[in-house]
């Protein structure tokens, strides 16, 4: 499903104070929660949405004084994404030095009132992701603003769907379908060819690797592989057996 932009406009938003940072690209996005209370009323009311947006702006703007409001997007819990900074512009809300890492993203829940996050705020908090993935050269990374700065934000639920690898609503219980082991390590030298070394290649690349897809396993692909190994904290033989194949679906992140 697409995002569904709540344009700058369509919330009314004040003009931003000064001109933004531009912002080339990023590791990743920071997920934030607003700290204090939030109606749960406004589940059942998009307008009360609208309206919680306009007072965040009003407050970073005229109580910290900053230019704009401090987020890059904002996820409400009819699966819709506000418009804060934007793309490529530089947020404020994760922290001084911190801002110009990740792109910070807002899910309307705080630490009274509506605590948990319904999957709508998820999903749209997940659009938010992939649209900063698409059009703002963001990079694989979600995590969350205590993440390298001292604050309980994005508070106990949020944080804890992040640390799970911010599965998509649904796909939690089942998990990830991962492909059954082809039975046979893919390796090189020499090349191994086959269907499944492309539906390993495939797997890769949707993580965000830099890899052709053409079903030879040759040094391209024991490159990528000696380096997810590395980052999963596995020995990086550059072989994908049992091990490394499953981590290519079940491992978060990229
Ligand atoms: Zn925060
Ligand atoms: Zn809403």
């Amino acid at each position: 499903m697409a995002i569904d932009l709540v344009t700058r406009r369509d919330w009314n938003a004040r003009a931003p104070r000064g001109d933004y940072t531009q912002l080339d690209s990023t590791k990743g996005v920071k997920v934030h929660y607003t700290g204090g209370r939030v109606d749960p009323a406004i589940v059942s009311d998009h307008d009360r949405c609208v309206a919680l947006v306009r007072s965040i702006q009003s407050y970073h703007m005229d109580g910290n004084g900053w230019i704009d409001i401090g987020y890059s997007f904002v996820a409400c819990p009819h699966r819709k994404v506000f418009e804060g900074r934007g793309l490529h512009h530089l947020p404020a809300a994760n922290g001084p030095g911190l801002n110009s890492g990740h792109y910070a993203v807002l899910g309307l829940v705080g630490n009274t009132g509506l605590i948990e996050p319904p999957d709508a705020i998820l999903h749209a908090i997940l659009d938010a992701v992939q649209y900063v993935r698409d059009s703002g050269d963001a990079g694989r990374e979600i995590k969350g603003h205590r993440d390298g700065y001292a604050t309980d934000c994005p508070g106990a639920p949020l944080y804890g769907w992040v640390r799970r690898g911010a599965p998509r609503p649904g796909e939690d219980a089942e998990g990830p379908t991962t492909p059954p082991f082809p039975g046979r390590p893919l390796t090189y030298p020499p090349v191994t060819r086959g269907q499944d070394v492309r539906t390993w290649q495939a797997q890769m690349r949707e993580r965000g690797w830099d890899l052709d897809v053409d079903g030879a396993y040759g040094p391209a692909s024991r490159d990528v592989c000696r380096r997810f190994q590395r980052q999963q904290g596995v020995t990086d033989d550059g072989i994908v057996g049992p091990v490394t194949w499953r981590l290519a679906w079940e491992a978060p992140g990229g």
